[in-house]
């Protein structure tokens, strides 16, 4: 079950991510964002750890009416058209859909987060953003899904 849920949210997560978009002028808003998971801080460290980051990202949850593409899965982006899980602004920021926690009892390796601390990663180690997901992070068995199985490990 644990691997069922962590495969859904990787699919998700990768097929509706918006990438690193620090070209793009889109800033967070703060009428969307929600609490999230209590785990977040936990699963920020974890991630920023192994993925070896000199500055955690700032992140933040969108929930309730913000998720209204998608069949209330995912937060529209309408400048663009974009109907996301996720996305990454400025190489240092993610927000979130909390769908998929809120159905998983809080389960933030349900999220995108590790998929989007990806980005911050490549960006970080100076590799840019990697919006296209071309990069060794986001291979089969990158560092991404060593990620997802790190957090599903740690019950986060
Ligand atoms: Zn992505």
């Amino acid at each position: 079950m644990k691997a069922w849920v962590g495969f859904v949210a990787l699919a998700l997560a990768v097929a509706s991510c918006g990438g690193d978009a620090a070209d793009y002028d889109v800033e967070v808003d703060p009428s969307k964002v929600v609490d999230g998971p209590a785990n977040t801080e936990q699963a920020v460290s974890v991630l920023s750890g192994f993925y070896g980051l000199t500055s955690a990202p700032e992140v933040y949850w969108y929930g309730g009416a913000a998720l209204d593409c998608g069949d209330g899965h995912a937060f529209e982006l309408k400048q663009y058209g974009w109907c996301l899980q996720g996305i990454t602004l400025h190489d240092r920021q993610i927000v979130l859909s909390d769908y998929w926690p809120g159905q998983y009892g809080g389960l933030v390796s349900v999220s995108a987060l590790a998929h989007e601390m990806g980005h911050v990663a490549s960006y970080q180690h100076g590799e840019g953003g990697d919006r296209s997901h071309v990069g060794h992070y986001f291979a089969d068995g990158g560092e991404v899904d060593q990620a997802y199985a790190m957090l599903e490990a740690a019950g986060l």
